[in-house]
């Protein structure tokens, strides 16, 4: 489904990726580890063509199933960024609008992906965020972000990411920000609605044992590199890089 060569990403005159290649089959749940500034989030911003600033491609081709991301116009990439890729943003703060109730922004996704009817839609939304997790959801659509705790928000994203019904969930440290318990809860979430959607996960973390549980293959990021990859089982059991050792060691 997505099959990235040799990518270099620099930031202005610095490379930040360093030739990275990422495969990721269709039914696969992939997760990325590595430690902050690593380029996992660079990774993801290229693939969606969404890199910040100064950020630029200096190098390498990504595909996503038949389509040439690198080459493809605008266009072509608004309707990727709308419907076969759904992506659960690091930061739930900026990524939902502050004054719309959140239902009316589940809404607006579903009408944009073609769904019609008020009651239709209405439904709709309450089933994803009970999907995602949100008790009351008939209650809690008609609230504003700010009527949310943290971990309550990062489910609303899950739910705006899975109502595009995107072929590939992209989750970027979906739960940096809260508790582990609650990080916890989330992950199997996320896992349940994969496993029933039949979606296609790439996941992002630094937490490598969330990573070896929950995923088909883990991929080991450093300093913009892939040092290391392969099924959890065998990262675990026979780790190859430094890097991975030490984050085994490191691990509670
Ligand atoms: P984290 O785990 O903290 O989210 P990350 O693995 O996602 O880290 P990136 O955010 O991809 O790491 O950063 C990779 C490198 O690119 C870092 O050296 C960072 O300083 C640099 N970088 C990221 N965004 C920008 C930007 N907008 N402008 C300049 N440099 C950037
Ligand atoms: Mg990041």
């Amino acid at each position: 489904l997505l099959s990235v060569r040799d990518l270099r990403v620099a930031f202005g005159g610095t490379e930040v990726l360093h030739g990275v290649d990422l495969d990721v089959r269709r039914g696969e749940r992939v997760a990325i580890v590595g430690q902050s500034g690593s380029g996992k989030s660079t990774l993801i911003a290229a693939v969606l063509r969404l890199l910040p600033g100064a950020g630029h491609v200096t190098g390498g081709s990504i595909r996503l199933g038949d389509l040439d991301v690198t080459g493809a116009d605008e266009s072509a990439m608004r309707r990727v960024r709308g419907g076969r890729i759904g992506l659960v943003p690091q930061d739930p703060s900026t990524n939902l609008n502050p004054s719309m109730r959140v239902g009316a922004q589940i809404a607006d996704t579903l009408r944009a992906g073609g769904m019609r009817g008020r009651a239709t839609i209405r439904e709709r939304v309450v089933a994803l965020m009970t999907e995602a997790g949100i008790p009351e959801a008939s209650r809690r659509a008609d609230q504003f972000p700010h009527e949310f705790s943290g971990g309550m928000r990062q489910r609303i994203l899950i739910a705006v990411a899975l109502a595009r019904q995107p072929e590939l969930l992209i989750a970027d440290e979906p739960t940096s920000a809260l508790d582990v318990t609650v990080q916890r809860q989330i992950l199997d979430h996320l896992q349940t609605l994969v496993d029933q959607h039949g979606t296609t996960l790439l996941f992002v973390t630094h937490d490598l044992g969330v990573a070896a549980d929950r995923t088909d293959r883990v991929v080991v990021m450093l300093d913009g590199e892939v040092v290391e990859q392969g099924a959890p089982g065998d990262i675990l059991r026979n780790p190859q890089h430094e890097y991975t050792k030490r984050l085994i060691a490191a691990a509670p």
